[in-house]
């Protein structure tokens, strides 16, 4: 895992969690119904929504999979789909 060091004001130090390598599902996100309205950019408690140009989408390497962008895109333009075992 890649580490990066950030001092946090308590003086411990704080690393770059990849969260997304323990998903199950990940969110796909169909660019034609995407309006970027940024709404699951808003939702995401991971902060893994990117500008993907034509559409924003899940940063993979931090979305862990919870769905919520999914919940709340109001467009529908988001499906969770189950990642493949390894
Ligand atoms: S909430 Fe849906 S329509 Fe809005 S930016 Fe996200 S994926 Fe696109
Ligand atoms: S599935 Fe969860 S963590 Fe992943 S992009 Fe959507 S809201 Fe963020």
């Amino acid at each position: 895992m890649e580490k990066r060091r950030y001092l946090c004001p308590v003086g411990t130090e704080l690393y770059v969690v990849k969260t997304g390598e323990w998903r199950a599902e990940r969110p796909v996100t169909d660019p034609k119904k995407c309006v970027k309205c940024a709404t699951c950019w808003l939702y995401c408690p991971t902060q893994s929504i990117r500008d993907f140009k034509t559409h924003l989408g899940a940063d993979l390497q931090f979305c862990k999979g919870c769905g919520i962008c999914a919940q709340e895109c109001p467009r529908h333009a988001i499906a969770m789909a189950l990642e493949e075992e390894e």
